[in-house]
């Protein structure tokens, strides 16, 4: 407990008579914190700490990098700004060497400030002299991470820059015949054929890039940091991030293996409006922005650009593209689906120039102004047309049954109608795809009447639907006709599940395997239920391995 005799160090009590300052002692939180700790986080809620001993650093997460952008000292306190002007905290505090804090709650504050002026005033010139340095840092210009070089048209360049837009790192793309070019593009000249090339900020060229190098690079993760890990969760969608959250919260080692960056089908998703918590919607990449950093702050290991490709059951021995294998004493498959394919003729061909499945918000730029086509009438279709409808001059969705009311959201659908520019082409179905090098026209079939329509077009982004990919998992676990994944019941009636207890509800006919979100076998497919399941699996792992622990079989 502190008491009066540890705050003579603190300058704002300097005021206080010593009867109050034996009280505010009394009634403060005392916390010690260990070297990393954190004693508030960016978005807390407002409150103050006061530095008895050690030292605390002040980090901000800007353009997805945490820096550092201050220290405090013993004497000096930090939480003036939320305190003073009701707001959250804008920066996280962590302890640097063995620390001790003094917390005192907005409403202890406030008491106090209203008996002693003076520590309202001393509190209230830091926080203005604070705010003057966070406006520096919210005024300097961001610096981008990477600069690319690539042609307008280029698929891999254009697949680079939504691997950097959804691993939220800031880049500028200079086209070759740009004409400031020399002053955006610090590189050497360079062939077509070296092309897309980026200048990292580490100073490294990569020519013909890949996002696995630019991965590198760029500091993220890419392999294993660890041997053995309590929980690998294949798949960084919504339901492996809540899988990571609540792992690493719960003290487990926890690996995140994702293919290509965290969010999943999510994170295409413009404005997810049915997800608790945000009442007026959230878009799919903001989840993802959140969920990330959560997983990370509490201490989960998320690799990207790496590829699950095979588990062995017995061991639990997980390979990876390339080859390199993690040890997992559970794993949770969370994979979700991936996107049907269209076999209009043309549409392999143009793929990636001006074809697009699903949608993300880094496309949004490429349809300024042009008419775009979104073929399929489900939620997402939707949600799609309602983003693109602000930069396009035109959005038509091709649908091919008589109603969208049969798959879309009541909501959905009268803000789609509310929309001038989404026209809604019922009974109609894309037939074939024109364009050389880009896509230039579609033609659509009016289905009732059989004729053809060739209109000129600025993109076609395709919703049709998705199925699990799980072909790569081994036979022991049990998929249903469809090759979602069973669990549970099912697992149990499968004839494959060989214990004497019941499988766990998310558990695979493979002892501690288990699956989630939409990769399994159920039928709801929503972000809720995917978070929800990747929360539960977590559960289920503890019980498994606390079972594992006390008998050598499970
Ligand atoms: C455009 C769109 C809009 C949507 N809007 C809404 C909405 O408004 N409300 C709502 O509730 N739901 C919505 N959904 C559905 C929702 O996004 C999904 O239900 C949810 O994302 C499922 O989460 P998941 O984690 O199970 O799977 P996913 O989000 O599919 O994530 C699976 C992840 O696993 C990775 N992966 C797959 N195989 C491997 C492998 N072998 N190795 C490594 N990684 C692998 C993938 O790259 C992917 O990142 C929408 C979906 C889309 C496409």
């Amino acid at each position: 407990m502190i008491t009066p005799e540890d705050l003579p160090v603190v300058p704002i009590f300097a005021s206080v008579p010593p009867e109050d300052l034996a009280r505010l002692a009394q009634t403060s939180g005392d916390a010690r914190l260990g070297v990393g700790d954190y004693a508030a986080h960016e978005g807390d809620e407002r409150s103050l700490f006061v530095i008895l001993a050690g030292r605390i650093e002040v980090t901000k997460v800007i353009d997805g990098i945490e820096r550092v952008i201050g220290k405090r000292v013993p004497g000096q306190i930090f939480g003036e700004v939320p305190i003073i002007f009701g707001t959250p905290y804008q920066g996280s505090y962590r302890a640097t060497e063995p620390s001790r804090v003094m917390h005192i709650s907005a409403r202890q504050f406030h008491a106090l400030a209203a008996a002693h002026p003076a520590v309202l005033t001393q509190v209230a010139a830091i926080a203005a002299e604070r705010i003057g340095g966070l406006k520096g840092i919210a005024t300097a210009p961001p610096r981008a991470r990477a600069v690319m070089l690539a042609h307008p048209g280029d698929d891999t360049a254009r697949q680079l820059r939504r691997f950097l837009d959804r691993n939220q790192i800031s880049h500028d793309w200079v086209a070759p015949e740009a004409p400031d070019r020399a002053t955006r593009w610090t590189g050497p000249p360079l062939a077509d054929d070296e092309l897309p090339a980026l200048v990292c900020d580490d100073g490294s060229l990569l020519t013909r890039a890949r996002s696995c190098d630019v991965a590198e690079h760029l500091g993220l993760q890419t392999r294993p940091r660890g041997g053995t890990y309590d929980a690998v969760i294949v798949g960084g969608g919504p339901a492996g991030l809540a899988a990571a959250v609540y792992g690493a919260s719960e003290g487990l080692r926890t690996l995140v293996i994702e293919r290509e960056a965290p969010g999943g089908q999510a994170e295409t998703s413009s404005r997810i409006e049915n997800y608790l918590g945000f009442p007026t919607g959230v878009s799919g990449n903001e989840l993802a922005r959140r969920a990330l950093l959560q997983a990370n702050r509490l201490g989960a290991e998320v690799m990207v650009t790496r590829t699950v490709a095979g588990i062995a059951p017995a061991t639990k021995v997980i390979t990876l593209d390339g080859g390199d294998s993690v040890l997992a004493r559970s794993i949770i498959l969370a994979t979700g689906v991936s996107w049907r394919r269209l076999s209009s003729p043309g549409f392999d061909r143009l793929l990636g120039k001006g074809v697009f499945y699903g949608a993300s918000r880094s496309e949004a730029g490429t349809t300024q102004g042009q008419d775009i086509h979104l073929i399929g009438a489900g939620n997402s279709a939707g949600q799609a047309a309602m983003f693109f409808a602000n930069h396009a001059r035109t959005v038509t969705l091709v649908v091919r049954g008589d109603a969208l009311e049969k798959s879309m959201s009541h909501y959905l659908i009268e803000q789609v109608r509310g929309k001038p520019n989404i026209q809604v082409a019922l009974h109609s179905e894309l037939h074939a795809l024109h364009g050389d090098k880009q896509l230039e026209a579609i033609d659509w079939v009016d289905r009732a009447s059989g004729t053809i329509r060739r209109v000129a077009s600025g993109g076609v982004f395709v919703f049709i639907g998705a199925d699990a990919e799980t072909g790569w998992m081994p036979e022991a676990i049990q998929r249903d006709e469809r090759g979602y994944v069973c669990t549970g019941e099912s697992a149990a009636r499968s004839g494959r599940w060989q214990m004497d207890r019941d499988p766990y509800l998310l558990e695979t006919t493979v002892p501690g395997i288990f699956a989630c979100g939409d990769v399994r076998s159920s039928l709801v497919k929503r972000v809720a239920a995917a978070v929800g399941e990747g929360s539960m699996a977590i559960a289920f792992v503890q019980q498994y391995l606390a079972r594992a622990d006390s008998a050598p079989f499970g």
